[in-house]
């Protein structure tokens, strides 16, 4: 087989288990690939500019700068800044969350990496949906179905009727020929026009055209700077799964899922990393290789800074 990846040299991503177990074999292999990653034109001195396209490398993990001398540490402002654990479990982690194809479960990682407790599972877990969501990610344009979803309980569940125990996650999907192009997830308070206009317009450019169900919380959208359609699902007497269908596929997927790997046991308070999780495999679900997820979310990890457990637990 012709040999046409490699980390150290530049490229990008291994694309069997037995290629990433010989590339990030040691410590060093895999801080090469953050470097590679983070600094693709050459290590660039934060604090003068310099560039260095062979960094002199001091102890293992810092860069130091010819020029002002300063040292910066390799890790410093990714996911994997002043961590314990070897770097190789951290991508082994990575590699695992990435290549489950329903999702990676912090039983199922605690066992596949050894992992002392399941509370550090589930840490790690949550640090890596964090990079999951890329910071000033772009909004859906175009036209896109608009809706909400309960979650927390068997079925679906009509608007506003035994829905206190639930949690409402509003769901936009851009349409994109016959099925959903991106997808954005986020919980809601409730179903007012407050909360649903402020997951509109975090969410979806305005300019948009933007089609949801005769919900009055959907009103006055056009004063937002949206074009807004209405499908009237009542009069029609169609199902509302007729007129919006990408939103609804996306929430039967989303049911399955939750009731699937989670078995629904996932507090309130975690859930929107677990819907971050959700959206950022269903936004690359077209990505055949499993080695290219893993490399988007190392791409990630390496821009993203360290979050304190006390964040993840306090939402
Ligand atoms: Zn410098």
């Amino acid at each position: 087989m012709e040999e046409k990846r490699h980390p150290v040299c530049g490229i990008n991503y291994p694309g069997t288990f037995q290629e990433f177990d010989n590339w990030f074999s040691t410590e060093d292999a895999c801080l090469a690939y953050i470097v590679k990653l983070r600094w693709p034109q050459g290590f660039v001195c934060p604090a003068c500019g310099t560039i260095a396209e062979i960094p002199s490398m001091m102890k293992r993990g810092l860069f130091l700068c010819r020029e002002c001398k300063r040292q910066t540490s390799i890790t410093s402002g990714t996911l994997f800044h002043k961590t314990h654990k070897p770097l190789r479990t951290w991508f082994l982690a990575i590699w695992f969350v990435t290549s489950q194809k329903h999702g990676a479960s912090a039983l199922g990682l605690k066992r596949v990496l050894g992992l002392g407790s399941y509370n550090t599972a589930w840490n790690w877990l949550h640090k890596l949906r964090r990079a999951m969501v890329r910071p000033g990610r772009d909004r859906l344009i175009g036209s896109v179905e608009v809706d909400e979803t309960y979650i927390g309980g068997a079925g679906t569940e009509i608007r506003g009727r035994g829905a206190e125990s639930k949690t409402i996650v509003a769901i936009a999907a851009e349409i994109r020929g016959r099925g959903p192009g991106r997808i954005r997830l986020s919980i809601v308070p409730d179903v007012s026009s407050k909360s649903l206009h402020r997951f509109i317009l975090d969410n979806i450019e305005p300019g948009s055209k933007v089609q949801t169900d005769g919900w009055s919380g959907y009103s006055g959208l056009e004063s937002k700077g949206f074009k807004h359609v209405v499908c009237n699902i009542t009069a029609s007497g169609d199902p509302a799964h007729v007129h919006m269908p990408r939103v609804h596929l996306v929430a039967s997927l989303l049911d399955r899922w939750w009731l699937g790997i989670h078995q629904g046991a996932i507090r309130p308070i975690q859930l929107d990393y677990y819907l971050d999780e959700f959206t950022f495999r269903f936004n690359r679900r077209k990505s055949k290789a499993r080695g290219l997820l893993f490399y988007r979310l190392m791409q990630q990890a390496v821009n993203c800074d360290p979050v304190p457990r006390k964040m993840i637990v306090g939402g």
